[in-house]
């Protein structure tokens, strides 16, 4: 048995360790969590960066160089993600053009959309992913943000929220109803929505960090041509389903990288606050570390299906296990701290509260992108094969 990487992938690592070295802006690295500024805009940095990655072949790997990328294959993949997760660097602040809607466009689009898929992974064309709404989060199916054709035109009606970077995109990826007397999953269609157009109104939702990325998205008979339907009509459901299916073996790395990474911050800020010999904290650390690295067998073990092209349901858990994990160890760090670790003041806190603002950032990666009682409910079906309840 062999464990280890061939020559031709430590040259591909090796290739991309260097690009980083030479070219990863000073702000991407550290590691620590980039959910928002406090006017929702994606920073200028990050912009060049991501169109950087890009313009390299780095930002999708596993795109051909026109669409970013180098054809790299599976195991090449998963080094690029752990490269990038051990630093801590992050390929973009929005994640929604190039891990949603550039693959959306590309699998379903017509050639039209499909030629507005390199900007979107670029990073050119901010977009907002407008899915959830006041009455379908979870229950997706249940939206009711109308779109009725009337010839050329579809006239958009509702309301979208928790919609990410909507106050600064310039298009959505709108998930609208079509047809109201079919069944749930078989009315919804998919619309891309300028968002100057007449009709769409955002207002800002603040996050408990202070940070306004969120915005509700708000659709007063808003006219949108009928060519800027992606897809079939009523066929939106598949599309909900699109998004980096090449990637979907490493999606785990980063969720895993970034709780190594707290563990390793975690120890020296024990050592740091005087508490390195306390037995319950060593043991606490020690525990959390060894449950960070059966995560990471976990992920290695769902991806050698993955990259065999069986289905991997190890990775069901992953996103579960790895986001509260990374709650756990936020607020051991705020622990650690004592009665400092209620002060969120960055002159005052300790490594100016970065313990408490991850701890915050936190709550949303346990309900973003499916909450955490949902993937206990997929583990519990699709993994454990029990009824749906
Ligand atoms: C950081 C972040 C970014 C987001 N970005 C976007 C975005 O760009 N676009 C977008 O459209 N949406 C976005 N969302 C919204 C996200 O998709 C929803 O918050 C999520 O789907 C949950 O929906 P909800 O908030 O309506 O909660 P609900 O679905 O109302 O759930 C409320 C509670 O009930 C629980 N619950 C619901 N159904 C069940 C069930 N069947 N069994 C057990 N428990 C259940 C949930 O787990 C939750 O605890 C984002 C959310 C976050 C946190």
């Amino acid at each position: 048995m062999k464990l280890g990487w061939d020559s031709e992938h430590e040259l591909f690592r090796s290739e991309l360790v260097s690009f980083l070295q030479t070219h990863a802006p000073p702000e991407a690295l550290g590691g620590r969590d980039l959910i928002g500024t406090d006017t929702g805009d994606i920073p200028q940095w990050a912009r060049r960066w991501q169109a950087e990655l890009f313009d390299n072949g780095w930002m999708v790997p596993a795109y051909p160089p026109e669409l970013g990328g180098r054809d790299a294959d599976p195991l090449e993949c998963l080094i690029y993600a752990e490269e990038l997760g051990r630093r801590g660097i992050p390929r973009s602040v929005h994640f929604g053009g190039y891990a949603i809607v550039g693959p959306s466009l590309l699998e379903f689009g017509s050639e039209d959309q499909k030629a507005m898929a390199p900007a979107a992974i670029r990073g050119d064309t901010i977009w907002c992913v407008g899915m959830s709404e006041p009455d379908a989060g979870s229950d997706l199916a249940n939206l009711s943000t109308s779109a009725v054709s009337d010839g050329d035109s579809f006239v958009v009606n509702g309301q979208k929220v928790w919609t990410s970077y909507a106050l600064h995109a310039e298009q959505c990826f709108c998930y609208v109803r079509t047809d109201p007397d079919a069944p749930r999953h078989k009315g919804i269609s998919v619309l891309t929505v300028a968002m100057d157009t007449p009709g769409v109104t955002v207002r800002p939702l603040r996050h408990i960090t202070g940070s306004a990325e969120f915005a509700e998205v708000f659709f007063d008979d808003v006219l949108v041509p009928v060519e800027n339907l992606v897809g079939e009509l009523h066929g939106g459901w598949r599309i909900t389903m699109g998004s980096l299916a090449h990637e979907r073996g490493g999606l785990w790395v980063d969720g895993v990288a970034s709780a190594e990474r707290a563990i390793s911050d975690l120890v020296e800020l024990s050592i740091s606050l005087g508490r390195g010999s306390d037995p319950v904290l060593r043991r606490q650390l020690t525990e959390l570390y060894v449950e960070v690295q059966s995560l990471r067998a976990l992920g290695y073990k769902g991806f050698a299906s993955f990259a065999q092209g069986s289905s991997a349901p190890e990775h069901s858990y992953m996103k579960l296990a790895s986001s509260e994990l990374r709650q756990r160890l936020y607020e051991t760090g705020m622990d650690i701290q004592g009665s400092f670790g209620s002060i969120t003041d960055d002159a005052v806190a300790v490594e100016a509260g970065r313990w408490q603002h991850s701890w915050q950032v936190s709550l949303a990666a346990t309900i973003g992108g499916g909450t955490s009682e949902i993937q206990r409910n997929v583990v519990a079906s699709r993994v454990l094969g029990l009824p749906r309840g």
